[in-house]
């Protein structure tokens, strides 16, 4: 799977989980806000109510109510005033009759909806609280074409070389030694460093040194020389030797032998390494 569609499904899980399990967080949350809704509709609905009644020069109070009714909605809610001409027509004399109507009518939906919360999922959102989270927290997605580090630059189609801090083992990528097919647990930033040269897939040998010359995608990274590597890279290299090996079919052997000090490795600790940063 690549890196952005194992970012949205990884996200659309997880945001999953917290609303629809064990804690009902989802139910809890539009119970909350419904609740708030029916208080401010309640609190429109006596304001209106108190303006209006003692306002013996105007004949029309039903549409004055109405109007007064909509504006203290409408940070609220949308409620357009042109919706509520049916009840204008209405043979309403008794403004606190209109009111106690209004008060059960907004209390008895507020009971139909609640029950309604329990059943409540993620389909009642128009745009899906995932989808928006995915696209908030998009970045670049393009990979390293000598290790597959996503570039950590938060724009799509940015200005500039793609870069990332921290590269990988190449092996993670499927690169072997040209003669024996080994995998290369070495990693990018430190080969840019060094004496030795890469294979292009049309066939041309390139010091890594000058790896800008072998064109696009090498040409649009900027990989500055760097050694370190993740712990977490090195344990997961050991703990999927088997795996890595039957994906790119080579072997970790030769120069591609994977260190002692990286089968050592716990999973703990490659994990703590990474929550350190
Ligand atoms: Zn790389
Ligand atoms: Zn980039």
């Amino acid at each position: 799977m690549f890196p952005k569609a194992f970012f949205q499904n990884y996200i659309e899980r997880r945001v999953k989980s917290h609303c629809l399990d064990g804690n009902r967080r989802l139910e809890k949350f539009l119970d909350s806000f419904l609740n708030l809704l029916h208080g401010n509709i309640l609190s429109a609905v006596s304001l209106s109510t108190q303006i209006v009644k003692d306002r013996k020069d105007r004949e029309d109070k039903v549409s004055l109510w109405l109007d007064e009714f909509c504006r203290e909605l409408s940070e609220v809610i949308s409620l357009p005033r042109s919706d509520l001409k049916g009840i204008e027509h209405q043979e309403v004399i008794d403004i606190e009759f209109l009111s106690s109507v209004m008060t059960k009518a907004v209390d008895d939906l507020r009971d139909k909806l609640k029950k309604e919360l329990a059943d409540a999922d993620m389909s009642l959102f128009s745009t899906q609280p995932h989808t928006i989270l995915a696209e908030h927290f998009s970045g670049c997605w393009e990979q390293c074409p000598f290790c597959g580090a996503v570039c950590t630059n938060t724009m799509q189609g940015h200005d500039g070389d793609h870069q990332v801090v921290l590269h990988r083992p190449q092996a993670l990528k499927g690169w072997r030694t040209c003669e024996t097919h080994h995998l290369v647990t070495t990693i990018c930033s430190s080969n840019v460093a060094g004496e030795i040269s890469f294979v292009t897939d049309d066939e041309v040998s390139i010091p890594y040194k000058r790896y800008r010359d072998a064109g696009p995608p090498y040409s649009t990274w900027n990989i500055l020389p760097d050694p370190s590597m993740q712990a977490y890279w090195k344990w997961f290299v050991s703990h999927f030797q088997t795996e890595l090996e039957a994906l790119y079919n080579g072997k970790f052997q030769g120069r591609g032998e994977i260190p002692e000090a990286w089968r050592r490795m716990t999973k703990q600790e490659a994990l703590s390494e990474l929550d350190k940063r």
